[in-house]
């Protein structure tokens, strides 16, 4: 029989579940997720204005500034353009909560000189970064004019912005310099999926180019100097037999391989471009001790082979992505799947993957990706769809998470803890 009458801990679960139950009984809130769902169209226009501005990684300019004057005209303050080029402003709260960024990413995998133009036909909508992240765009902004035409009145602030850099060599360069810069106590970061999904895990990358430089030779005359491209290869053998978990899944691959100058010479160059892989940053970082290891053991045995020092190695990182584990009883997590049960959907945890969130969640700063709503294909190609129906859930979903993290004057407390270093 149990009789043990001490008080439980309230878990994070417990909170979210209280607050967003307390959420959904005022009529402030109700309002604004009312106003999602008239906004809706309002919304879309806005996604397809926003994604026919180019956006390249590092070319994000103007597009941001077409973001910068909507945030101003939703009336943030301290609207600004940081030096990255990362786009935000502040929606203030009644004073001393914890603040929560919301946001999405301004750039699109497409090169310069795409055609952006959104076609639409038989109501789905048709063009590169209409959903990754257009959506995303537009529903930072929905969010904000919602919670602007209820008068919600949040205890913490919100951030509201978008930032530079999260699509490939990009390497999240906007994220980490707002991070760098700034702190905030949660993080919500927009792509296109359904309003039900939660990316709350991050996969770390690094990438390298790895070049072998030599003094090269005639393949006879000077048979006996060390090769750029031996030493490529016997480091390559080394890293194919490289073991790795399974769990977390940490990976490696030897994408690109070039060198030499012709089939008579003993090469001078060669280089490699390796990517590896991990939802752990230790199992990361023990991967990359092994690996770099053996592209030095590859050099040495090379030179000892021919008894001369001729070969050398350099190590270039050309991307870091920062992997991190966050437990589902992470109040982000727990706000988001209590906000998604009360909108009438089953949250769905995804596979870890890469986003914007990586960020702040290797810093231990509570951070979700969320859907923004509608239905999208073709991401990261010419073909790229979005059908907006039922979209609003998407923005219904993050404002209701959002509010939760930070409380609602009168109505909810807030369920993220400020950080020990802000308060
Ligand atoms: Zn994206």
């Amino acid at each position: 029989m149990k009789n043990d009458t001490r008080p439980t801990a309230r878990t994070h679960s417990d909170a979210a579940t209280e607050a967003v139950q307390r959420l959904m009984g005022a009529n402030a809130v109700r309002a604004a997720l009312a106003f999602a769902e008239t906004d809706h169209a309002r919304t879309v226009e806005d996604q397809i204005r926003l994604t026919e501005i180019p956006a390249p990684t590092f070319h994000e300019h103007d597009r941001g500034q077409a973001f910068l004057a909507e945030l101003e005209s939703l009336g943030l303050s301290d609207v600004k353009v940081d030096a990255t080029g990362n786009v935000y402003g502040v929606r203030k709260g009644a004073g001393r909560g914890p603040t929560v960024f919301v946001s999405a990413h301004l750039d699109t995998v497409f090169p310069e000189g795409t055609d952006t133009e959104v076609r639409q036909r038989n109501g789905v909508l048709y063009a590169p970064g209409i959903a990754d992240d257009g959506r995303g765009l537009a529903v930072v902004l929905a969010v904000l004019r919602a919670l602007n035409h209820a008068n919600v009145q949040t205890v913490g602030d919100l951030w509201f912005g978008a930032t530079v850099g999260e699509e490939g060599l990009g390497d999240l360069r906007g994220v980490k310099a707002f991070f760098d810069e700034n702190q905030v106590d949660g993080f919500i970061s927009v792509e296109p999926d359904a309003p039900n999904r939660i990316t709350y895990l991050a996969t770390g990358s690094h990438r390298y180019r790895i070049t072998f430089r030599g003094p090269g030779g005639h393949s006879f005359g000077d048979f006996g100097t060390p090769s750029a491209i031996h030493a490529m290869g016997r480091a390559i053998a080394a890293i194919a037999d490289l073991e790795v978990p399974e769990n977390p899944k940490t990976t490696f691959t030897v994408g690109v391989v070039r060198g030499g100058t012709s089939i008579n010479t003993i090469a001078a160059e060669a280089e490699m471009m390796v990517d590896i892989r991990s939802d752990s940053e230790p199992a990361l970082l023990a991967l990359e001790s092994n690996l770099l290891a053996c592209v030095h053991e590859a050099v040495s045995a090379e030179n000892a082979r021919w008894n001369q020092q001729g070969i050398q190695v350099s190590v270039e990182l050309v991307g870091n992505r920062p992997a991190g584990q966050q437990s589902v009883d992470s109040p982000a997590v727990q706000n988001a799947m209590a906000a998604i049960r009360s909108l009438g959907f089953m949250p769905s945890l995804d596979e870890p993957s890469s986003t914007d969130a990586n960020v702040p969640i290797h810093l231990g700063v509570p951070a979700v990706t969320l859907g923004g709503g509608g239905r999208c294909g073709g991401i990261h190609t010419l073909q790229e769809f979005y059908h907006p129906e039922d979209g609003h859930h998407g923005v219904q979903v993050v404002l209701l998470t959002a509010l939760a993290m930070v409380g609602v004057s009168e109505v909810s407390e807030p369920t993220l803890s400020v950080s020990p270093s802000r308060a």
